[in-house]
């Protein structure tokens, strides 16, 4: 996956020829030449914005709150637009994809959010359905407790909990493997689940910032 920040920009229309077609009849005008200005300034204006996977921008309801300062005389709402994976960035009224990075300036088409970022970005792992961390709007923390793999006695050592962390998905590395080992969590396999090795609570869908102790200590206090 890009890492953030990279300058590469892909060409692409977020016009498609029967809209133009309709606006030219509608208007009376070449509407197609207008609409291919608009292209050449939506693409300036997102060789500028940063590409690349968002880890901050996982959590749908996250993404829904970033809409408080849009303007909501638009077609989308930003429960469809937070739903198919899109932040508002504050520029212009561009919204981004959290996983493909894909921007959009236009959010006021017939067609739907998720219908504009499947037709742009056919390839984009969010809407292929793999985990790339997406926390949905009724998501929780607490997960249902597995199987610990392997002995859970070696677990009381910290590290051999450390080394369970090996394949630690890459969109959780805001939250440290030192950190959760510490805390008593060995990691499951599973997503971004963890498993406390002493009282076996479960927790998943961790997010920058996160304290592993604190979060510990709220779910599963003793
Ligand atoms: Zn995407």
């Amino acid at each position: 996956m890009a890492a953030q920040g990279e300058a590469f920009e892909e060409r692409i229309s977020e016009f498609d020829d029967e809209l133009a077609s309709e606006f030219s009849a509608l208007l009376g005008v070449n509407a197609l030449r207008v609409l291919k200005r608009q292209d050449e300034e939506d693409h300036k204006e997102r060789m500028k914005m940063k590409k690349g996977f968002n880890p901050q921008m996982r959590s749908e309801a996250k993404r829904l709150k970033t809409f408080l300062t849009y303007d909501t005389f638009r077609s989308w709402t930003p429960q469809e637009m937070a739903a198919a994976g899109f932040y508002f960035t504050g520029v212009k009224l561009g919204v981004q994809c959290f996983c493909c990075s894909l921007i959009l300036f236009c959010t006021r088409l017939r067609n739907l959010p998720l219908e504009t970022h499947k037709r742009l970005r056919p390839e984009c792992e969010f809407l292929l359905g793999k985990d790339v961390g997406n926390i949905g709007k009724y998501d929780i923390r607490v997960k249902s407790p597995g199987k610990l793999r392997g002995h859970k006695a070696r677990y009381r050592e910290e590290g051999a909990r450390l080394e369970s962390f090996e394949n630690w998905p890459f969109y959780a590395h805001g939250t440290s493997p030192r950190g959760l080992s510490a805390a008593g969590f060995v990691f499951t396999g599973d997503r971004d689940t963890v498993q406390c090795f002493s009282c076996g609570g479960c927790l998943g869908n961790w997010e920058e910032g996160d304290d592993p102790w604190k979060e510990h200590a709220k779910w599963f206090p003793r």
